[in-house]
């Protein structure tokens, strides 16, 4: 008989997402009548800019005629939309980054995952506590973990906690890391860094040899233009860090799928001879064999993000859903709840009352006020005791559910 990996055999059975739908589905068969409101997946709810869809109009036009016609393309991406990326999200801002660094992908989502394909067995690995189960799950399929332990962590991964005391910065390892996760602003947490925290991991990192993994998904949503959209705004991350950026959130592309992942040519790893190698080459040769590209369509438009008109559409999603994290963060502070994030964020994070776990709360929120959020301890051990509600939703919705949470 065939042998599977094992190792998907230590992932733990009771998945967040699907437990919140069991729970969901009970309610909504004992209560067939009741309005639900979810603040809980974090997908976005607006339509797609018009500039991108037009773009894509346009572009499949072009592809049913035989000048237009656009079979398989780069594996890396085309490079209009690479210069467009460079030039507007790095080069603007200072980064030293060129179009050569940049791999346009179907996503952030597989792409922090798939880039375990190029790293090696043994390194020490730290993700912060709570967490983006992605970086957590794909490390356990690759073999990287141990078993699950009680608390629901995995022996063999490094975990910093973030919690309110730590104002949800995590804090620099006492011990040697080869491997950190970092996402900032922060699902689910809602927390943002600052470029003196990020210089203190690229510090880290060069000091150790270790190479940060920058997930960068929520960076158009910070407002205060102080604050790092890139971690390449840092001086001596282009010798340790790899970006991951995505069209998902900012344009609305969860459906469409666009992204990009950013290797500097001059990051290095080791192989188990010794050999210093090359990041972007191993990454190169990945996505050459593994990944045939994304659709000529999608890419333009993703391409008409970096207009003038889809510019100012994007601004004004993201304006509208951080209208709506506004909203939720004075609505539940007004009531005496503890609230954290919300403001570079499309999340708000919250304690969860006095005597209420995160599960508990869940329960409360969905039977007293019908509304859905997400329990903190989904997102690792030390997110228990708190709860995540998302802005991605309609002004009705998030006033509406304000509106319930106050009557309960
Ligand atoms: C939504 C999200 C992404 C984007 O993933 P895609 O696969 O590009 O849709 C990446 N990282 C985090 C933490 C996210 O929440």
């Amino acid at each position: 008989m065939v042998q599977i990996n094992s190792n998907y055999l230590k992932l733990k059975a009771g998945y967040l997402f699907p437990e919140i739908a069991r729970r969901v589905n009970t309610f909504s068969e004992a209560n067939p009548q009741s309005n639900l409101i979810r603040l809980g997946i974090g997908d976005v709810t607006e339509p797609l800019p018009q500039a991108c869809c037009e773009a894509m109009k346009k572009a499949i036009e072009e592809m049913s005629s035989y000048s237009g016609f656009h079979g398989y393309g780069p594996e890396q991406g085309y490079l209009w939309l690479r210069e467009s990326i460079a030039k507007n999200d790095f080069q603007s801002r200072g980064c030293e980054i060129s179009a050569e660094e940049i791999f346009i992908s179907d996503g952030s989502k597989c792409d922090s995952s798939n880039i375990l394909d190029i790293l090696g067995d043994g390194n020490r690995i730290a993700v912060t506590d709570p967490v983006y189960p992605v970086y957590v799950d794909s490390n356990v399929m690759a073999g990287q973990t141990g078993s699950a332990i009680s608390s629901g962590r995995y022996k063999g991964l490094s975990y910093i906690p973030l919690n309110a005391e730590n104002g949800f910065q995590a804090e620099i390892p006492s011990e040697s890391i080869d491997l950190i996760y970092l996402c900032f602003p922060n699902n689910p947490t809602g927390a943002v860094a600052s470029k003196n925290q990020l210089a203190r991991w690229v510090d880290y990192a060069v000091k150790n040899e270790a190479l940060i993994l920058f997930d960068a998904a929520y960076e158009s949503f910070i407002q205060d233009s102080s604050l790092p959209h890139s971690i390449f705004e840092i001086d001596g991350s282009r010798e340790c860090a790899i970006e991951f950026r995505s069209f998902s959130k900012n344009a609305g592309f969860t459906g469409t799928r666009c992204a990009c992942t950013v290797i500097p040519k001059s990051l290095k790893g080791k192989a188990s001879n010794g050999e210093v190698v090359d990041l972007w080459s191993l990454w190169n040769r990945r996505q050459s064999t593994k990944f045939n590209g994304v659709s000529y369509i999608v890419q333009r438009g993703a391409e008409a993000v970096y207009s003038v008109e889809g510019q100012a559409q994007i601004q004004k999603l993201v304006n509208f859903y951080m209208e709506n994290a506004e909203i939720i963060r004075t609505d539940l502070c007004k009531l005496g709840y503890k609230v954290y994030g919300g403001e570079h964020a499309p999340y708000v994070w919250i304690e969860t009352p006095k005597g209420q776990d995160s599960w508990e709360f869940f329960d409360f929120l969905l039977n007293k006020a019908n509304v859905i959020g997400t329990p903190g301890s989904g997102f690792g051990a030390a997110g228990e005791g708190y709860f995540r509600l998302s802005a991605f939703n309609s002004r009705t919705n998030v006033k509406e559910a304000m509106q319930r949470i106050s009557g309960i």
